[in-house]
C-alpha cells in the first residue's frame, strides 16, 4: 500500500485520557447527585462526546436536559484542570511522530473531543509540533461512528482512502475509519503506538495487498 498520511485517534492512542475524562465527568455529575459506573465508562460511553453521554444519562436517569450545558462545561473545565497537571509528554509518541514526518507522512490527530482540548493535549504533549492538522468534534457534523471526520482529513491531504492510515482504539473510532475506507491499525493502548509498529503494520500489508 502507498500510505501518505497518518491520522491519529486521540484518546486511548496519543493520550491515556480515559481516567481524566472519567473523573471530571463524574466530579460534575456529583453536583447533581450522579454519577456512573467504571464500566459505563469504559463500554457503554467509550469514544462518545459529553453532550451524547448525557443525553444517554437524561433517558436514564431522568437528568433535565436543560441542565446539560451546565454540566458539560462544568466538565470541561474539570478535564482541563486534570490535563494541565497530568499530560506530559511520552517520548514514544514524541519520536514515532517526527520520524513519521521526516519520513514524509502527512500527520494528522482525529478525535471526538472539543477542539480547545484536542490543542491543549496536543500541546502539552509536545505533539503539536508534527501535526499538520488537528480535527474536532466541531469540524464535523457528525462524530464517530460516522467516517466524517476521517473523510474530512483525507480531502484536506488531497488523498484517497486507501492512501490513509487511521490508528484507533475503540469500536466507534475504528468503523468510523472502515467506513470511510482507510487501512486501521488498531491498538489496545498508547503504549502500542510507536514507529515500529506502525511501520510494520505499512510494510506487512503491502506484501499481503490491502486488507482492510
Ligand atoms: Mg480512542
Amino acid at each position: 500500500m502507498t500510505i501518505k498520511a497518518v491520522v491519529f485517534d486521540m484518546d486511548g492512542v496519543l493520550i491515556d485520557a480515559k481516567d481524566w475524562h472519567y473523573e471530571a465527568l463524574n466530579k460534575a455529575l456529583g453536583y447533581f447527585g450522579l454519577s456512573i459506573s467504571r464500566y459505563d465508562h469504559l463500554v457503554t460511553f467509550d469514544g462518545l462526546p459529553t453532550r451524547k453521554k448525557l443525553e444517554m444519562l437524561s433517558i436514564e436517569t431522568g437528568l433535565p436536559t436543560a441542565l446539560h450545558p451546565f454540566i458539560n462545561d462544568l466538565k470541561q473545565q474539570f478535564t482541563t484542570d486534570l490535563v494541565h497537571s497530568r499530560c506530559k509528554p511520552v517520548f514514544q509518541h514524541e519520536y514515532a511522530l517526527s520520524r513519521l514526518k521526516a519520513e514524509g507522512y502527512h500527520l494528522a490527530v482525529a478525535s471526538n473531543s472539543i477542539r480547545s482540548t484536542v490543542e491543549l493535549m496536543m500541546q502539552k504533549s509536545r505533539l503539536d509540533v508534527y501535526l499538520d492538522l488537528m480535527l474536532s468534534n466541531e469540524d464535523v457534523s457528525r462524530a464517530k461512528p460516522d467516517p466524517e471526520i476521517y473523510e474530512t482529513a483525507n480531502r484536506h491531504f488531497k488523498i484517497q482512502p486507501h492512501e490513509c492510515l487511521v490508528v484507533e482504539d475503540n469500536e466507534k473510532g475504528i468503523a468510523a475509519a472502515r467506513a470511510a475506507g482507510t487501512h486501521v491499525l488498531v491498538v489496545d493502548s498508547v503504549f502500542d503506538v510507536t514507529h515500529d509498529r506502525i511501520k510494520g503494520f505499512m510494510e506487512e500489508s503491502s506484501n499481503t495487498g490491502p486488507l482492510r
